[in-house]
């Protein structure tokens, strides 16, 4: 028989899940509350201009990941990194073999959601059981059902919400915490950064400044940069207006690298909330195989794309050997 099974989240763990789900015959329908895949992972523009607004770069250590890369580079849709970066006041430290999405990150995100049914635009509020099947409820009281089986892959204080009422999960859920993180992209009509590609923890609030047009693929005039702020930075300013953060962020910009005389043709700033890993769970994935509902995440592992991939690839296996 084939099962009906159903992921909240397109992002990477949820779509690797959906992909084991796919492969293993399911039939899988995602629910994303975007109008995009990759989460976290993601390739937004500003007017015509992409930036690679959240993660920046991937490393591969499993072996399973590195395989998934590889195919990508040899089809084109990722390439290896290997940028100059200054380290600011904290030293940082690189990790080996950076890999970038073509012509965006986004990119490496795609080929897990072929043959997957994906609803974009569609928030979930909770899941339900009834006559031992799973029904989705939507923000907007709709509902989808029924499913044999249910992977949420969300950032884990959402989840808590979503399985606040299953017990097994809930109480594990409680120990991870996840973090803000602003983000602001700068668009520029020259190149001001002529030394670096890669600015690294440069101060207390400023954690990244990255030349988003310096990465291989992406073409154009003038210079684009990607900037994160610290967690600490974000968690004190989150309620703060994205126009003042944006404000802010520039003006300790220019000071580290002293900028002064360079004007942004456009910058936009957006808040990550619940982008980071503070503490994470330190299992694969939960899983509660009587009622089969489970959930997957970065969180889960560790605070990299890596650890998505594992935790929603790992997790897609333990629903299909629960369903046999
Ligand atoms: C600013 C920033 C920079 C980063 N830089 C790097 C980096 O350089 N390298 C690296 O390896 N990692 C980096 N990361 C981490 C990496 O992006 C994450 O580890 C990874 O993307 C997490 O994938 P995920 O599938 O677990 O979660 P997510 O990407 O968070 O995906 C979850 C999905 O669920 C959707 N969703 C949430 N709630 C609901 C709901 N109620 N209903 C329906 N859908 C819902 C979301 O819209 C999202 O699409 C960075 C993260 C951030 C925020």
């Amino acid at each position: 028989m084939t099962h009906r099974t159903a992921v909240i989240g397109a992002g990477l763990a949820g779509l690797a899940s959906a992909r084991v789900m796919r492969r293993a015959g399911c039939y899988v329908e995602v629910f994303e509350q975007s109008k995009a895949i990759a989460g976290w992972i993601a390739t937004t523009r500003m007017g015509i201009v992409p930036f690679d607004h959240g993660a920046q770069y991937l490393s591969a250590r499993s072996d399973e990941f590195r395989t998934y890369i590889k195919e990508r580079e040899a089809l084109d849709y990722a390439s290896l990194w290997e940028p100059n970066i200054a380290f600011g006041e904290d030293g940082g430290t690189k990790l080996l073999n950076w890999y970038v999405g073509l012509p965006g990150m986004s990119a490496v995100v795609r080929p897990l959601a072929e043959s997957v049914r994906i609803h974009f635009e569609r928030r979930v509020h909770t899941i339900k059981r009834e006559d031992r099947s799973w029904y989705i409820w939507f923000d907007d009281q709709t509902k989808e059902g029924p499913f044999s089986a249910v992977v949420v892959a969300v950032p884990a204080p959402e989840a808590r919400l979503m399985l606040g009422h299953i017990e097994e999960l809930a109480v594990p859920l409680e120990r991870v915490r996840m973090a803000p993180c602003w983000s602001l992209v700068m668009r520029f009509d020259q190149q001001i950064l002529l030394e670096f590609y890669v600015y690294s923890d440069m101060s207390q609030a400023i954690r990244w400044i990255g030349r988003n047009n310096g990465k291989p693929g992406r073409k154009g005039k003038g210079e684009n940069l990607v900037i994160h702020a610290s967690q600490a930075w974000s968690r004190e300013t989150e309620d703060v207006e994205a126009e003042v953060i944006a404000e802010e962020m520039w003006s300790e910009v220019w000071h580290l690298l002293g900028l002064s005389h360079f004007q942004p043709i456009q910058m936009q700033a957006r808040l990550w909330k619940n982008g980071l890993v503070d503490s994470s769970l330190g299992e694969t994935y939960l899983f509660s195989s009587s009622e089969v509902v489970s959930v997957a995440g970065d969180w889960c592992l560790g605070r990299l794309a890596e650890h998505a991939f594992e935790s929603g690839t790992q997790l897609g296996n333990a629903v299909i050997d629960a369903l046999k």
